[in-house]
């Protein structure tokens, strides 16, 4: 059996080896799987839209390559930063926030600057990813997982990317942009949610 993941993102799919890691499994990038259908995400939670992603490239990759297809997993994410004060805005249109192409730095400013006067107890946020898998006999699973956390006052830190430089971790005094890759993948939403689909994945193959 293999994985197709369904991403275009370099940087994931290394995280994502890494952390799979355990299943013994080859994973591929759906460029590598010979699919570039680019799949509508048009649902209203996280877990819509990665099952979306998840079918879309499943049917695509059946009419890419039918070998691949009769043993290959499909499996699909989608994650986005809630902040309650704000009525759990980015969410789903995290990556779309102010519009694709306006930088991190000014997006991050904007949410600072959206919670001006806002005290600590009311400025918690968490980052959720929802992680969808098709198999090839049809079944699919869905697992959710989050990050909390609390959007800070500035923005502080160089790793990571997107809102990491403005979500402060109380248990570490710092932002998820200043812990080691390491760290984070050990506490993210998309580390916690990989490992729960590894779980799921392991007894349903057994
Ligand atoms: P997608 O799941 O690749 O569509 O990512 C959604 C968006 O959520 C990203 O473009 C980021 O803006 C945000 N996001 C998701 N996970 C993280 C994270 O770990 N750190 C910072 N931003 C994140």
């Amino acid at each position: 059996m293999k994985i197709v993941f369904a991403t275009g993102n370099k940087n994931k799919m290394k995280e994502i080896r890494e952390i799979l890691r355990g299943l013994g499994m080859d994973i591929i990038s759906m460029a590598d799987a010979g699919v570039s259908d680019d799949i509508v995400e048009d649902g209203t939670t996280f877990e819509e839209n990665s099952m979306i992603k998840a079918k879309g490239v499943a049917a695509a990759l059946l009419k890419a390559d039918p070998q691949l297809a009769s043993e290959a997993i499909v499996m699909a994410d989608d994650s986005g930063l809630e902040v309650d004060y704000l009525n759990k805005e980015p969410g789903v249109y995290s990556a779309r926030y102010m519009g694709k192409d306006t930088s991190y730095t000014e997006k991050n400013n904007n949410i600072i600057s959206r919670l001006e006067g806002v005290p600590d107890e009311k400025r918690t946020a968490r980052f959720v990813c929802a992680i969808s898998a098709v198999l090839p006999d049809g079944r699919d699973f869905c697992v959710r997982e989050a990050m909390e956390g609390r959007i800070g006052y500035e923005i502080a830190g160089s790793n990571g990317f997107g809102y990491d430089p403005i979500f402060f971790l109380p248990e570490y005094g710092k932002t998820s942009a200043e812990i080691s890759p390491e760290e984070k993948n050990a506490i993210s939403h998309r580390g916690k949610a990989l490992r729960a689909m590894e779980k799921i994945l392991g007894q349903e193959l057994k």
